[in-house]
């Protein structure tokens, strides 16, 4: 054992105890398990809205929870059997680890690699990357600070985006309406802006969400939900729907929401994880609607989405409206689920 190893015994990390009760508390420091994990010295990280599904108690939580899925930084130290990233490369993971080489990941799924394994531990100034080799990616340097959001972002919530867009099958010049306003939301608008739509309807009805929208590329703003929210997105597409929805939060009024707004032909693309969600099958069969969605596989994008960020094309950090110091955690989850926040960013 070295002195950097015995210099790094424990750590603080983030634990979730039970509904709302969120500790920054002392635990041991990552290390090396497997030949094939990476440890990464955390740059930033962040709080998800799917974290706050465990936060408000809707998902259980079976006693003490590391938290964190997403994340950037600097590599610190690599297992003898990784090739691709060394220590001292700023890289960025997807939420999902996979190998990158099985049969789903060469699909483009890596979110559903034979050999996955979710990153839970990411809210931590350390973290331990597991398959190193075919989860992370490093940028062509060290990027300045002001850079890092937007890198961040890649990690999951602008990944997720684009992927709801990639499936939805957003074109250029077609009319996309993306459901939901959290930040997954409005990087579906950007998503779909950067993918050459048209028309990108956001339906929002918080103020400085539909600001975000309209310099992310919506076009219009619908506040109307439900049943009204879909006549207002009929009327607006002259009764006929749009070619594609992006449905980012998972609710069954969400789902049907971004359903019934499509044109027959069209496509949803889904990336709320869905919480009591049923499909009637016989509105299904008659809507002619194409579904496809599911965890992103991020890693799929991260290459191209890394490319956009470092060229100043996209800025989707800018989803991140709160800044704090990784020991506030909880603050920052508390912004969030009172919607005093869209997304919080946490540096150790
Ligand atoms: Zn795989």
């Amino acid at each position: 054992m070295n002195t950097q190893t015995i210099g790094r015994q424990t750590i603080r990390g983030t634990v979730l105890y039970g509904p709302r009760d969120i500790r920054f508390e002392e635990r041991d420091a990552p290390t090396i398990l497997e030949p094939t994990d990476a440890i990464i010295r955390i740059s930033a990280t962040c709080v998800c809205g799917s974290d706050l599904w465990p936060y408000r108690g809707i998902s259980p939580v079976a006693g003490p929870s590391p938290m964190g899925h997403e994340y950037c930084g600097i590599v610190d130290e690599v297992g003898s059997a990784v090739m691709s990233v060394k220590p001292g490369q700023f890289v960025i993971g997807s939420f999902f680890a996979s190998d990158n080489t099985c049969r789903n990941c060469q699909a483009g799924y890596q979110s559903s690699c034979q050999h996955k394994e979710f990153v839970t531990t990411a809210q931590a100034p350390l973290l331990r990357v597991p398959l190193a080799d075919g989860t992370l990616v490093a940028t062509p340097g060290v990027p300045s600070g002001d850079l890092v959001p937007s890198l961040l972002a890649l990690s999951d919530v602008m990944g997720t985006g684009w992927f709801a867009a990639h499936a939805a099958n957003v074109k250029p010049g077609k009319t996309v309406v993306v459901v939901g306003d959290g930040a997954v939301g409005l990087l579906g608008v950007l998503s779909a802006r950067q993918m050459a739509a048209k028309r990108i309807i956001a339906m929002s009805r918080n103020e400085s969400r539909q600001k975000l929208a309209r310099e992310f590329g919506a076009t219009d703003i619908v506040t109307q939900r439900g049943d009204e929210g879909v006549a207002r997105i009929k009327e607006l597409t002259k009764g006929i729907g749009a070619d594609s929805a992006l449905e980012c939060v998972g609710t069954q009024e969400s789902m049907m929401q971004a359903i019934r707004s499509t044109r027959p032909g069209g496509s949803v693309g889904y990336v709320g994880v869905p919480h009591g969600v049923e499909l009637n099958g016989e509105e299904l069969f008659y809507s002619h609607v194409h579904l496809h969605g599911g965890p992103a596989p991020v890693r799929r994008f991260l290459p191209v989405l890394i490319d956009l960020v470092w060229n100043g094309k996209i800025n989707p950090g800018k989803v991140f409206d709160l800044i704090l110091p990784l020991d506030q955690v909880a603050e920052g989850y508390r912004a969030m689920d009172e919607r005093r926040a869209i997304k919080t960013l946490l540096r150790p």
